[in-house]
């Protein structure tokens, strides 16, 4: 019963480091957030000793009687959190979730149509190496060349050519809400299942700070561990339970083995954390640092070096920047960030001239510094940070400095030894 210190000193020099790193770095990854103490302490626990195949009551295994407890509780929450009348807490991650939607929907060989990966998608919707490229036909559709927005009615003539199978709403980079009610409309207009993928902006929907998938949907899968911030994992809701039994069984046993019932746990303490008026006040200044790093990105000294925003703004909790006409490209963009202290990922703007290990474009995302207690006057002054980087010739020690201070006013974990 040695210490993870005493039994293997070298993995807990990794776990120290790094949360050394997330302590000193500003964490801007639009995917990324800090899980409360609650969450680590239930994932951290005795629940990853229990196989558990199968579902509450009607397990494979015995000895569940505590963890059905656990996986019951997830299931209420998420659905009363959405308004849904079916969940599955199961998948392992957003893919899996995903490929077990796709399973319960369709047949290989059948016809899918999501956002292009180039343009925002997920690799989950469609991207050649993936599985839902390799087993499904993939007729994807983008944005408008001028807008650089999904407009319905180039969505609806696509679909009407395609006549898709599963029509996909629902993205990883892309800053605007989606017109819910106009992809029910197309899909009921060409005979296809729609299904949305949250993962990102599921957080914001919680919140009630963004339109609904769950009532225009025939399914809806996310993640847990982006907006909402809780373990790393998927989920799947439904406002109906009309494919519950094709989504239970796509997950388990055409999925999956055994669930993490660790990580089902941890969920069920993210998604009460979810239902709390605290996490609404959060969400609201993740938007509300979102808003501000895209009208700092736009204002006229960070145009004038060559700096845009994707669509000029936002309304969710992350900002593409669009250096297309800047001299650094996505990559030394992100380096330079990270020299900053500030940690973002490089992302390709829709249309964007450079190959997708450059691209032209990060991809900036507030979630995990709200979480960490950044508001207004914070994400002013990371938005300022991050401007003067991006316009070149700054002082790089003096940005470093900056960031620095903001870390250290917003302990991260404090107490905390791994
Ligand atoms: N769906 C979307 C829209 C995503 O952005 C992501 C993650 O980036 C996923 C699914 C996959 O989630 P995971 O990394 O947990 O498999």
């Amino acid at each position: 019963n040695a210490t993870l210190q005493d039994f293997d000193p070298e993995i807990a020099q990794v776990l120290d480091r790094e949360l050394d790193r997330q302590r000193h770095y500003l964490e801007m990854i639009a995917s990324e957030n800090f899980v409360p103490r609650s969450v680590l302490q239930a994932q951290g626990s005795v629940l990853t000793n229990k196989y558990a195949e199968g579902y509450p009551g009607r397990r494979y295994y015995g000895g569940c009687e505590e963890v059905d407890v656990a996986e019951s509780i997830a299931i209420e929450r998420a659905k009363a959190l959405f308004g849904a009348e079916y969940a599955n807490v199961q998948p392992h991650s957003g893919a899996t979730a995903n490929a077990a939607v796709l399973h319960a929907l369709i047949n290989a060989g059948d016809k899918i149509m999501g956002l292009s990966l180039a343009h925002g998608g997920h690799l989950t919707h469609g991207m050649k190496l993936n599985f839902s490229g390799k087993l499904y036909d993939v007729a994807a559709y983008g944005l408008d060349e001028q807008t650089h927005r999904i407009e319905m009615e180039q969505v609806r003539e696509q679909a009407l050519a395609e006549r898709p199978d599963v029509i996909i709403a629902g993205w990883s980079a892309y800053p605007r809400h989606i017109d819910f009610a106009a992809f029910r409309a197309i899909a009921d207009e060409v005979g296809a299942k729609l299904w949305t993928d949250m993962a990102h902006f599921a957080g914001l929907v919680a919140a009630g700070l963004h339109p609904s998938p769950v009532p225009h949907s025939d399914v809806v899968s996310t993640t847990i561990h982006k907006t909402i911030g809780g373990p790393r994992s998927g989920m799947i809701v439904a406002r109906d339970t009309v494919l519950a039994k094709k989504l239970n069984s796509a997950v388990f046993p055409g999925q999956q083995g055994g669930p993490l019932m660790h990580v089902i746990a941890a969920k069920a303490v993210a998604l009460k954390a979810a239902a709390g008026d605290e996490f609404k006040e959060r969400q609201a200044r993740v938007l509300e640092g979102a808003r501000i790093i895209a009208e700092r990105l736009t204002s006229p000294d960070a145009i004038e070096a060559g700096v845009n925003v994707v669509t000029g703004g936002t309304d969710v909790h992350l900002v593409l920047a669009d250096l297309r006409n800047s001299p650094l490209d996505g990559q030394q963009a992100e380096d330079l960030l990270h020299e900053v202290g500030i940690t973002v990922n490089r992302n390709a703007v829709p249309f964007d001239p450079r190959p997708p290990m450059v691209t032209s474009g990060v991809r900036i995302g507030t979630a995990a510094l709200a979480s960490r207690g950044f508001g207004a006057e914070e994400f002013t002054e990371v938005a300022d940070v991050i401007a003067t980087a991006l316009k070149g010739g700054a002082d790089v020690d003096a940005l470093r400095a900056r960031v620095a201070k903001l870390a250290d006013e917003f302990p991260l974990y404090e107490g905390l030894a791994q």
